[in-house]
């Protein structure tokens, strides 16, 4: 058996998501991703359950397990009890750790997960400060988030919310530095913190340098669109 293989089986999500698959498809008919993306979770599952290490490397360099939006409508169907949505996070988890991740467009936004979510909470915790959550980088949320993010100090002040943390109540307060402690324990204490080194890491590898990472998130940044940064090989086939 192979060294990943041998890797994946150690991961406890692994280990009670996947229990003897059947390939009925069940977990493909109730998938919401299966309906707009080329992926199918029996067809993860088959992967993982052949054990076949080729097979599961081209999987974790696949855009394919970062679909998964984690409704876990699959789980509760399964007549084997397995559950797709926590095979995927192992398989997630495993693709970042040896940099596979940054193979697949949808893989190197990781860096965005890792920069704006995983970030905000290792400095703030839950706290709703989202200075962060620009309307440029996220058009999606509409014209609402727009005049709020334009407002935000006025709106505040309206709902008796300062903008200054310290003195704010509810999901806007400042979050105790000893809880932030203990946060920042856990991050260590279950990787987390390794993994979000590892998302930069393999970024620099793939794109050469850091500097190069810095291209790409400006490219976001000032885009709000990953895809408009060229990866150095697209850049020569233009050529
Ligand atoms: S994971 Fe469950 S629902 Fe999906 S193909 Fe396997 S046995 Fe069927
Ligand atoms: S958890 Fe993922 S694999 Fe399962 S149904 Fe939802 S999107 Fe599909």
């Amino acid at each position: 058996m192979g060294k990943l293989i041998e890797e994946l089986k150690q991961d406890i999500q692994y280990q009670h998501g996947m229990n003897a698959c059947l390939n009925c498809g069940i977990c493909t008919a109730v998938c919401p991703a299966a309906e707009v993306y080329d992926y199918s979770p029996r067809e993860v599952m088959n992967i993982c359950h052949q054990e076949d290490e080729e097979a599961l490397i081209e999987l974790l360099k696949s855009d394919k397990i970062w679909y998964c939006g984690q409704c876990f409508s699959c789980t509760p169907r399964c007549p084997r009890g397995n559950s797709a949505a926590r095979v995927i996070l192992a398989l997630r988890r495993l693709s970042i750790r040896y940099g596979y991740f940054a193979e697949s467009e949808k893989g190197r936004q990781q860096l965005f997960a890792k920069r704006v979510f995983g970030e905000n909470l290792l400095k703030r915790g839950l706290t709703l400060l989202a200075t962060n959550i620009t309307p440029q980088n996220f058009p999606e949320l509409g014209e609402f988030w727009e005049y709020y993010f334009e407002h935000m100090k006025e709106m505040r002040e309206w709902w008796g919310v300062p903008m200054d943390l310290e003195n704010s109540p509810g999901s806007h307060r400042i979050i105790p530095e000893k809880d932030m402690e203990e946060l920042r324990a856990i991050y260590k204490a279950t990787g987390a913190l390794e993994l979000m080194e590892a998302i930069e890491k393999g970024m620099e590898k793939k794109l050469g340098s850091k500097e190069e990472v810095e291209k790409y998130w400006q490219t976001w940044l000032e885009t709000g669109d990953s895809r408009n940064y060229q990866l150095k090989k697209e850049k020569e086939e233009d050529k």
